[in-house]
């Protein structure tokens, strides 16, 4: 049925699209290069849960409450804001890749 195919293939894409991680910001005083690999280790463990466990329907809260609460250790106001930033890219590009087809086709 193609309804399946495209649903493999739609979880292929989020897949792809969850591997980047967040941009590493520049170094601060309170926050090294150790530091933010804690983010990009956080946010690919957050992300190989997601491939596993997402759904056509999952909604975009449950991405973004999911990516936070596997980030939720990282004090850095400014490794917050890049994981804030590449949460909302995620979560508008998974709108686009299973956003209903409401007209039919
Ligand atoms: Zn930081």
């Amino acid at each position: 049925m193609r309804a399946n195919h495209s649903t493999t293939n739609n979880i292929a894409s989020f897949a792809r699209l969850l591997e980047s991680p967040p941009a590493l910001h520049d170094l601060t005083d309170g926050c090294s290069l150790t530091l933010q690999y804690a983010l990009t280790t956080a946010w690919g463990v957050a992300a190989n849960y997601l491939v596993h466990s997402a759904r056509i329907d999952t909604p975009p809260e449950t991405v973004r409450s999911l990516f936070q609460a596997f980030t939720r250790h990282i004090n850095c106001q400014e490794c917050l804001r890049k994981r804030d930033q590449r949460i909302e890219q995620v979560i508008e590009q998974w709108n686009e890749i299973f956003s209903p087809r409401v007209n039919g086709s």
